[in-house]
Parts: structure tokens; sequence; C-alpha cells
């Protein structure tokens, strides 16, 4: 099967994941999976957290404020979006913006699974602790793990799937919204990704 309907396939099973505690809250208020958006054919995978209200709105990911500043970064090392794949750990918006619970990410990280299967990409770049958290464990590499302020922006060596892979933590965008400061560290940590474009 093309790539492209293996994702399509992986969105399907999403539009009727009843299995999900965040199925109800969805259908009440109309919102969808992100499932991803991007090139599968990409060396470069992004793995964010969990959609948030525009983003469950318009089936995209980081298409709101937090994406406005990754677009900034993409931009800043010239990388296109188009040339990458951008996804989350959760597919569905948790209530309020609220942290997934470590049920919701068990329940859903095979879906990602998947896509890394599909995407075999050679890098990996996690925003946020979540993320970070998660594809660690995946890489064989979780005893490596610290606080994300001990390792954002440094590039680790891991092996998913029997691939090597290059894993970046980062701060995720929205830390740069709201501290001002930390607009310069997520800029700056993105340059790490500049060797690989
Ligand atoms: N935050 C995320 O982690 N993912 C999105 O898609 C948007 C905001």
């Amino acid at each position: 099967m093309e790539k492209q309907e293996q994702m399509k396939q992986i969105r399907d099973e999403l539009l009727d994941f009843k299995e999900s505690p965040l199925y109800t809250y969805q259908k009440e208020n109309n919102y969808f999976p992100v499932i991803g958006e991007g090139s599968c054919d990409t060396h470069i995978l992004f793995v964010g957290e969990a959609p948030g209200e525009n983003e469950a709105k318009q089936a995209r990911p980081f298409c709101g404020r937090s994406g406005k500043l990754l677009d900034e970064m993409l931009v800043s090392i010239g990388l296109d979006r188009e040339k990458v794949y951008i996804t989350n750990l959760v597919k569905d918006r948790p209530q309020d913006n609220r942290d997934p619970t470590p049920e919701e990410i068990e329940l859903y990280a095979p879906f990602l699974d998947r896509q890394i299967e599909i995407i075999k990409p050679e890098v990996v770049v996690m925003l946020g602790r979540l993320s970070m958290n998660y594809i660690f464990g995946k890489a064989g590499i979780k005893d490596l793990l610290l606080p994300i302020s001990k390792m954002h922006g440094q590039l680790f060596d891991g092996e998913i799937g029997g691939r090597k892979v290059k894993l970046l933590p980062l701060y995720h965008p929205a830390v740069g919204l709201y501290n001002g400061g930390m607009k310069g560290t997520l800029f700056e940590d993105f340059k790490q990704l500049q060797q690989f474009v």
C-alpha cells in the first residue's frame, strides 16, 4: 500500500476511535482527529503532544499560535514545512488543553508507531516533554532521560525498528509564547536541525 494510503487508513480508524475517552468530547464539539501533515517521504519527523482547539477544528497539526512560532523556526533554518512531516503523540484534543493522561498516551501511541514505520525518519524532533519521554523509550534510550530543561537542543542517537535515528528534544513551542525569554532558546536549539536540511 502507498504511504498516503496507509496514512488514510490511520485517519479512518481514528475517525471511528470509540475506545478513546476523548471520543464523546470530540463529537460533541465537532472536533476532528489530527493525523498529521506533510511529506511521507521526508527524513525529518516532528512529534508534538496533542492537538489544541484550532488544530482539532481544522484537523491540522500546529495551525494555531504554537504553530505560527513553529513556522517561524522552520523559516529561520530554511526548512519548508511541506518537506517535513508533523504529527502528535495523541491525535485527539484533550479537554481544556490539559496534558494527555498516561492511559491516553498508551492508547494513541500505536498510531504514531505506525506513522514512524511508514515514514522511516532519520531525524525525530520531539516538541515537548511528553513526546520526548515516549520516543526515548521507543528508541531504547529511556535511561538517558532527564527533565527537558537538561535535554533540549541536544542530539541523541537511538534506534527505532532496527534503524538508526537522531533524536532532537525541544521545548514545546507554547513555552516560547508564555515566556518570551524562552523564544530565543527555541530558535537557538532549532539550529541543530540545520545540518539535516
Ligand atoms: N500543540 C501540540 O502539541 N500539537 C499541536 O498540534 C498544536 C499544539
